[in-house]
């Protein structure tokens, strides 16, 4: 089945062991979504269909749930009749929940969805004139803890299934009737993983579902399409680009240990020189694909004149072929950090330009539904044994 990650999850910045298999089922049925076509076919395997009808059924399986995105066994039309009440015994092609729909007065969708076992996370989808890019969740909360950041300050609760990222991309073509998958004229153009989570302490379950996103016979997105964003999880970096191969973008914020240290705890443990060397050995790294280098723009904190040229030092020194992305904070209630003034950020921007590095500033989308960039927050949180312990016994006495 699809196996879950085993890699150690780290709180604030050392590993801390939280639960990650997502519950299974209640009515036991086996939900295909996320699984390559081998997976499929061993699923059907397992529910007591023969090696060869397996093979060629989870071959039409495949191509129904991710080119066509069928979700009713009875719309396969290439698939007898007679086999559609057992698949739909065993087997479900589920989609995340959806709980809450949200439009932005520019135009961007945020959606709350709903896990199998109640766990809330976020999507969001940010429309443009020539391009549409969908913002994926990779974790429930996150363990990491960036002070600007609102998802930090959620506990994790759990990593997503590789079935629950790729659900986030398949929900988003359904509501925008993108199905079958066609080469031309999507609204969906884009995919970032930026949404709730750190994708890399997430590593296994993300490839898997990118590697469906981006299969040509499946939901057929190119790889250049997509972007990845790491706080800076150095170890998982060159695996990231060996065996996903998509666009990277980096989560810098500040060019000093101190600062860094402050506002991106992982910096205590990979520090701004080791992951700028890891940049530099990205895989497929080059002057026509450039590492993006995001830098939230926080009033008196990492805006001066001199933050800019120490930037332009540090990208310089190791020849790292990048853009710089330059993000006015977004607000949350309790951030304790203001955006820097508009004038300040052009003045940042002009310094980085004119050494000839790209430093777009992103205009911010979504702030009045709370779907910008560092926003997303959803009410999952991990309760501990005590917690529910007492909550069951709450439920009990209200029950007399
Ligand atoms: N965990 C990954 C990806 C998700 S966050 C990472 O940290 O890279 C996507 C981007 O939004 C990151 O660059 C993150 O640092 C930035 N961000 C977080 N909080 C923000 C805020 N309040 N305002 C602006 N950008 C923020
Ligand atoms: Fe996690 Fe990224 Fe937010 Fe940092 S910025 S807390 S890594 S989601």
């Amino acid at each position: 089945m699809n196996a879950q990650s085993l890699m150690p999850i780290p709180g604030h910045i050392d590993p801390v062991p939280v639960p990650r298999a997502a519950t299974p089922r209640n009515d036991g049925r086996v939900d295909l979504i996320g699984l390559p076509k081998a997976e499929i076919r061993a699923a059907l395997e397992s529910a007591g269909m023969e090696l060869k009808q397996a093979k060629l059924r989870a071959k039409q399986l495949w191509h129904w749930i991710y080119n066509r995105g069928a979700t009713d066994f009875t719309a396969m039309t290439d698939i007898a009749k007679t086999m559609h009440p057992w698949l739909t015994e065993h087997f479900v092609i589920g989609r995340p929940e959806v709980m809450e729909a949200h439009v932005s007065t520019d135009g961007t969708r945020k959606w709350l969805l709903r896990s199998d076992d109640g766990q809330d996370y976020e999507m969001v989808f940010i429309p443009d004139a020539d391009r549409g890019t969908l913002c994926v969740s990779s974790q429930i909360g996150c363990t990491l803890n960036c002070r600007f950041c609102n998802t930090g300050t959620m506990r994790l609760v759990r990593n997503l299934t590789a079935g629950e990222i790729v659900g986030q991309v398949m929900l988003a073509r359904d509501a925008l009737g993108e199905w079958p998958s066609q080469p031309e004229g999507r609204l969906l153009t884009n995919i970032v993983m930026m949404g709730m989570g750190e994708p890399l302490y997430n590593f296994e379950n993300v490839r898997d579902a990118l590697k469906l996103v981006m299969d040509g016979d499946g939901l057929a997105l190119s790889k250049r399409r997509i972007t990845l964003s790491t706080s800076g999880v150095v170890p998982m970096m060159a695996r990231a680009g060996a065996e996903i191969g998509v666009n990277l973008a980096v989560s810098l914020h500040a060019v000093t240990k101190e600062v860094r240290d402050e506002i991106v705890p992982i910096n205590r443990k990979y520090g701004i020189e080791e992951l700028l060397e890891a940049c530099a050995k990205y895989p497929g790294a080059n002057n026509a694909r450039r590492i993006t280098f995001e830098y939230v723009m926080l009033k008196d904190k990492n805006d001066s004149d001199d933050d800019a040229r120490e930037l332009v030092r540090l990208l310089k020194k190791y020849k790292l072929p990048a853009k710089v992305n330059l993000i006015p904070f977004n607000p949350w209630p309790g951030a304790v950090y203001e955006c820097s003034d508009p004038a300040r950020i052009a003045r940042f921007s002009d310094i980085v330009f004119k050494a000839g590095i790209s430093a777009p500033v992103r205009s911010p989308r979504g702030r009045d539904i709370m779907a910008a960039c560092g926003q997303l927050k959803s009410n999952s949180e991990k309760k501990s044994r005590a917690e529910l312990d007492r909550l069951a016994e709450e439920k009990q006495a209200a029950l007399g």
